[in-house]
């Protein structure tokens, strides 16, 4: 019988296997714009993040021209992202309390990591996982942050229990992932979780773990 590290490693290790994501594709040049592509991405696919950015960086080319834009024109510009009504409010907050010099990302970016977080989430509008996602990505911190599919995932397999926050299943996953292989871990995860473990109808007979998942519809 094994452990629930191994079990987690186990996991980790087939996924990456199965999806190869490339880390070193995701690459930002500015800290405001990073946060907002985070922001963007969720519930909404890599492709139409991209599309969503292009038109947001031609229409505003600072964080200043975001803090006061209409709350229209940053929705029209991020149109193609779901959910986009909910997040340009997101946005245009995150970016006042930046322009009114609240926080400095470049600075946040060069503190210690429970330091950059807890000022990260000093921002009205950013959460652990947001926080730890730009981490992550602007700076190449070894943190595995946990989305909503990750999540998923883990409650099916019997990883996360229900009453399990954000953070015990973060560091739950942590203790059986190595810090380098951790990026790598959060984007396969993701995949796995959109493409295999849907949140409706997921695909257990193609599932490689449908032998040991709680959750499998797979007859055995
Ligand atoms: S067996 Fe089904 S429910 Fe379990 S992890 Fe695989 S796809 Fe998800």
């Amino acid at each position: 019988m094994i452990d629930e590290r191994e079990r987690i490693s186990m996991v980790v290790d087939k996924v990456i296997e199965m999806f190869q994501p490339d880390p070193a594709r995701i690459r930002f040049d500015d800290p405001f714009y990073a946060l907002v592509s985070i922001i963007l991405s969720q519930n909404t696919s890599t492709k139409n993040v991209r599309a969503a950015m292009e038109r947001f960086r031609r229409r505003f080319n600072s964080v200043e021209a975001v803090a006061f834009a209409s709350l229209k024109s940053i929705q029209e510009a991020i149109k193609p992202a779901g959910l986009w009504r909910m997040k340009a409010p997101r946005i245009k907050l995150i970016a006042r309390q930046i322009a009114e010099g609240r926080i400095d990302l470049r600075k946040v970016l060069s503190m210690p990591y429970p330091e950059a977080k807890r000022t990260l989430m000093s921002l009205d509008g950013v959460g652990p996982k947001t926080a730890d996602v730009f981490l992550m990505f602007a700076r190449g911190e070894h943190v595995l942050p946990i989305d909503t599919h990750i999540f998923r995932v883990m409650r099916r397999l019997g990883i996360a229990r229900e009453k399990d926050d954000y953070e015990v299943v973060r560091s739950k996953l942590e203790s059986a992932v190595k810090p380098e292989k951790r990026i790598s871990a959060h984007l396969a995860l993701i995949e796995f979780g959109r493409r295999i473990c849907t949140a409706r109808n997921p695909k257990c007979g193609e599932c490689p773990f449908s032998k040991i998942c709680p959750s499998s519809r797979v007859l055995r």
